[in-house]
Order: structure tokens, then C-alpha cells, then sequence
């Protein structure tokens, strides 16, 4: 069995003991063990803020981008075995494993593409330039510039390539060494990211540390510039919030959490946008086994078509081939963990009192190609809620699983738009129309409950990517219970990096500071 290593203040650290096993979901057999014991934290952290801040702080926006881009090239000349430990440890189809990983690449290049924007400068100006002095004399323009910390970057077991990846260009792009906590039930396939990059030489010391298992005593050791950009369950943000270190510091930090994300068909739509409701939806509930943060959780239509698209879901989920992704036809593998099974199990008992369960045994079961009675397998899982607003639990328990619940709304965009919201704040919501008066009334009242709104219409049809899609290039993040954060979209991911100051000066000595 492979032990895990932390890559850390410039050596790997192998501990001795400690270990948290990692399993293969499919079969239960063990793959690695890893434990962080021994780690001397405040070590970590001074390495990252001295050496790798002070060798990214002294590069350009353009050689930053540079050293992103190398970083993909690295993962994508080893994606063939970066598959293989995706399947291992997280049981994922190849599709999935795509998703994770060519993800994670694909956001380095497009970060490592803006950077040529942003071009041969380490200062970034923000707004126009603003007077001060009547006469023009004395100015004032705001301007970005890398803290001088260290970003602590915690992803979720979900997405174990791309959460590391892409929170990871943003930080280093903007100048701010990173360490890397990934999720320790799937620590294999981040841990081998990491080496992959770190025996490709192309980023300087002390820019890149990752710590596999605990974090042990890191976040108390959090200062007022460092970062701590989280994604996880709103159980684990929150108890990172009460820490005492993070409060007296006011070290920024973000929070990506659970999100309950609806779909909304609008009335009297063309087949062409019905279909493409139906085919991103049941994606979006199957894909990864329904383990992922933008995964469509509520799902509303107009009451009069209730019971025919309950029909039609049925039908596709049914499709859906359920077992070990090394077995030959496998559509859907496990969920990754026990831990996440016994959840998702608790979590259908509690939908089960509210809600009618239409599809799903509601139990664990066998998977194609895994030996009988191994493996986190759970059936696609549709619940009918006819009342939504007497369905507490849909609209507050994240199910981490191939789980939904369909419901009706009263045709009206107001009504859907209200409905939409009982979810708390989510990272998306996905609206099915033609009628771009009914779309513009529920854009204005429905569209604020989520981070991302996505639209899909009949002349979208063919080229609509599904709601789960995470794009480098737009925000992700939701409000309320997503956690309130924002990553990726451009700049607007590397602002969590980079310290906004004002700058007040004479026109010239302005110009002369802020432009490089
Ligand atoms: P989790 O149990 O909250 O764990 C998330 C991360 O936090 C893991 O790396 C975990 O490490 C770490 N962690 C837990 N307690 C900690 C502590 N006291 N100090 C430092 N680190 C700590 O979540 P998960 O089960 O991995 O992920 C599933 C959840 O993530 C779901 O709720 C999903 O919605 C959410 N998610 C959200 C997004 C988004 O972008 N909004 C994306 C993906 C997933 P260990 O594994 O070592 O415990």
C-alpha cells in the first residue's frame, strides 16, 4: 500500500504513524495511507511567506503565467495515470475523472492565457485616476498588489485535481505561495499532482507546499495577510469561522460550501429546450454519482406536467448502469467514501419523511464488476415533493448523492423564483425557457438567490455545456449557504490574493508607481 507524503519547507515528509487509510470505493480494498504527524507547521508557513512569496512577489503578472501553464503541461503529459488513481481512490468513470482533472489543467492554461493580458507588470490599476487637489496637483488611483502572506488553500474530496488546481492559479498568478490541504479520503490523486509539478522544477521553492491528512496547528498560525480559501461542507466552514486566530487576525477568507441547486422548466417550452432540460438534469444528478458542489439537487416544473416528467426522469435515470468504472459499460461509479454513504443514506431517511420517494431503493447496493457486498453504490434517487413549501429537508439537507427531488410550482416566474430561494443561497440555479418576458421576470426576482444563473433555451440547445460546468472565466461561488464566496471569473478570483491600496501622490509620481 502507498504511504502518502507532505511536500513541505522544500523536502517531502513521510510520517510514521497517524495514518487515515484511503480505499478504492469500488471494492473497499485499501490503496494508501497518509498522515500529516510530524509536520512542523510554523515552519511551513515562514517558508511559504519568506522564500516562495519573495521569489513570486519579484515576477510579473506574464512570468507567473508562464509558470501556470508549465504547471498544466506537467499534469497533462501524465493524464493517462492521473485517470488511473481517479479510479482508484475516487472510483470515477473516465468522463468523471475528465471533469476533475482536465479541468484542473484547463484552468491553469486559461489562467496562465489571461496573464499575456495582464502583461509585463506586478501592479495591477483598479478605476479611473481621481482628483485630490482642486488643481489637479495631488491625485489618487487604487491599485492592486500581492499580500505579502501565505494562502492556505483546504479543497473537499470531490474534486481532489481541479479544487487544488484552480484555486491554485489564482493564488500564484496573483503572487502568493500556496499550501495545498486536499481532502484526505482522496488525497492519492492531489498528492500525485503535486509530485508531478514538483519534479518538473518549474515553480520556485517554497511556491508550492501541500500537507496530506491534518492540518494540525497551520490555522492557528494564520496572520492578518495570509488566506484561507476553503471549500467543504457548511458543518466544517463554520467551525473554521469560530477559530479564535482567524477572528483576532482578520486573515481573509473564502468559503465555497453545500449548495441545494434548482432547475426550473418554465411553461410551454419547445422540444428542443425540453430536451435539453431533461439531458442536462439527469447529467447533473448522475455525473460523478451526484457528488459535486453544482449538482442539481430541486428541481421544479409547472404542476400540469408534473407527472409526465417525473415519467420521463424516471425513464433516463433508469438507464444509468451502476458498478465499478473499471467494468466494462459502467455509467456511474460509487460515492467515494463509507462515510459518505452512511450520509447520503441518513440524508434520504430524513427526505423520506417529507417526500415521496419514486425511484431508489433507499439502500445500499451491489455495483456491476464489484465483488457483492463491497462498494459505495447508490441507485439515481428521484423524490416527488407535491407541497414544496411543507418540504423542509429538500430545501435545507444537501444530499451528497445521485439524489433529487422533482416538485411543482404554479406556472408563474414569481412562483419558481420563491421557490428557488427556500435553498438558503446556492451556487446556481438553471432556468428552461423560450419566453424571454417570462425570463426577464424571473431573472429579476430569482436570479439573486444564486451565484450563477444559466439559461437554457431552444437556440442554446446544441451548445449549452449543463449547469454544473464550472468555467474558469466566470464567478463561481454563491450566497448564504454556499458560503458567500468568489472564486475563479477572471480577476475577480485573483482579488482574494492581491491587496486593493489607494494610492495618493502627484500626478507623475502616481503614474510612475502604479503602472509597473
Ligand atoms: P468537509 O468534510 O467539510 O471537508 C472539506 C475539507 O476540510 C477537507 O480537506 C477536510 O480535511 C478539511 N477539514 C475538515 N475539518 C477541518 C479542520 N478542523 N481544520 C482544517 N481542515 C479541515 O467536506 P467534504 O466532505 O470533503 O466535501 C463535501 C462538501 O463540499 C459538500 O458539502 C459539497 O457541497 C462541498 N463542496 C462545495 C464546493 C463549492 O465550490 N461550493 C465544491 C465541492 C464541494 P479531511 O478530509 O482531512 O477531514
Amino acid at each position: 500500500m502507498k504511504t502518502l507524503r507532505s511536500y513541505v519547507a522544500g523536502r517531502w515528509h513521510a510520517a510514521d504513524s497517524r495514518f487515515a487509510e484511503l480505499v478504492n470505493p469500488s471494492t473497499e480494498e485499501p490503496v494508501a495511507r497518509t498522515s500529516s504527524h510530524g509536520i512542523d507547521f510554523a515552519a511551513v508557513l515562514e517558508h511559504a511567506r519568506t522564500t516562495g512569496g519573495a521569489a513570486l512577489r519579484s515576477l510579473t503578472f506574464g512570468q507567473r503565467g508562464a509558470l501556470l501553464k508549465e504547471m498544466s503541461r506537467a499534469l497533462r503529459d501524465h493524464r493517462d495515470e492521473l485517470f488511473e488513481i481517479s479510479r482508484l481512490n475516487s472510483g470515477t468513470t473516465a468522463t468523471d475523472a475528465s471533469f476533475d482533472i482536465d479541468g484542473g489543467g484547463g484552468a491553469l492554461a486559461w489562467y496562465a492565457g489571461l496573464s499575456r493580458t495582464l502583461g509585463d507588470r506586478a501592479v495591477l490599476a483598479e478605476g479611473d485616476v481621481v482628483p485630490i487637489a482642486k488643481d489637479g496637483s495631488f491625485q489618487a488611483g487604487h491599485v492592486l498588489v500581492s499580500r505579502p502572506g501565505a494562502a492556505v488553500l483546504i479543497n473537499a474530496f470531490n474534486f481532489p485535481a481541479w479544487g487544488f488546481a484552480e484555486k491554485a492559479a489564482c493564488a500564484l498568478l496573483a503572487g502568493v505561495p500556496v499550501i495545498v490541504k486536499p481532502a484526505t479520503a482522496t488525497a492519492m490523486l492531489a498528492e500525485r499532482c503535486v509530485e508531478i509539478i514538483i519534479d518538473a522544477g518549474v515553480l520556485p521553492e517554497g511556491a508550492l507546499q501541500m500537507v496530506c491528512g491534518s492540518t494540525g496547528d497551520l490555522l492557528d498560525r494564520l496572520a492578518a495577510h495570509d488566506v484561507l480559501a476553503f471549500t467543504g461542507s457548511a458543518a466544517t466552514a463554520r467551525s473554521l469561522r469560530d477559530n479564535p486566530a482567524l477572528g483576532i487576525t482578520n486573515t481573509r477568507f473564502n468559503v465555497e460550501a453545500d449548495s441545494l441547486n434548482a432547475a426550473v422548466l418554465a411553461p410551454h417550452v419547445s422540444d428542443a429546450t425540453l430536451d435539453l432540460f431533461l439531458r442536462d438534469v439527469v447529467r447533473e444528478i448522475t455525473q460523478k454519482a451526484g457528488q459535486k458542489c453544482t449538482a442539481v439537487r430541486r428541481i421544479f416544473v409547472p404542476r400540469d406536467r408534473l407527472d409526465a416528467l417525473q415519467d420521463a426522469l424516471v425513464t433516463r435515470l433508469r438507464d444509468v448502469v451502476i458498478g465499478n468504472p473499471a467494468a466494462e459499460g459502467v455509467t456511474m461509479g460509487p460515492l467515494a467514501t463509507r462515510a459518505q454513504l452512511d450520509d447520503a443514506l441518513a440524508g434520504l431517511h430524513q427526505l423520506d419523511a417529507t417526500a415521496k420517494r419514486v425511484l431508489g431503493s433507499g439502500r445500499r447496493v451491489d455495483g456491476r464488476g464489484s465483488p457483492e457486498g463491497k462498494g459505495f453504490f447508490l441507485e439515481p434517487t428521484l423524490f416527488r415533493a407535491d407541497d414544496p413549501r411543507a418540504a423542509g429537508p429538500v430545501h435545507e439537507r444537501e444530499v451528497f448523492g445521485p439524489v433529487s427531488t422533482l416538485m411543482p410550482y404554479d406556472g408563474s416566474a414569481a412562483d419558481a423564483a420563491q421557490l428557488t430561494g427556500l435553498g438558503g443561497g446556492m451556487l446556481v440555479t438553471s432556468v428552461y425557457g423560450d419566453d424571454a418576458d417570462w425570463l426577464r421576470d424571473f431573472v429579476l426576482r430569482g436570479a439573486a438567490f444564486a451565484g450563477r444563473l444559466y439559461i437554457g433555451s431552444s437556440d442554446a440547445a446544441s451548445a449549452a455545456p449543463g449547469s454544473g460546468a464550472v468555467y474558469p472565466q466566470t464567478q463561481h461561488g454563491g450566497p448564504g449557504r454556499a458560503g458567500g464566496g468568489a472564486e475563479l471569473g477572471g480577476l475577480i478570483g485573483l482579488r482574494l490574493y492581491l491587496q486593493r491600496v489607494t494610492i495618493q501622490a502627484a500626478p507623475t509620481v502616481l503614474a510612475a508607481t502604479t503602472g509597473g
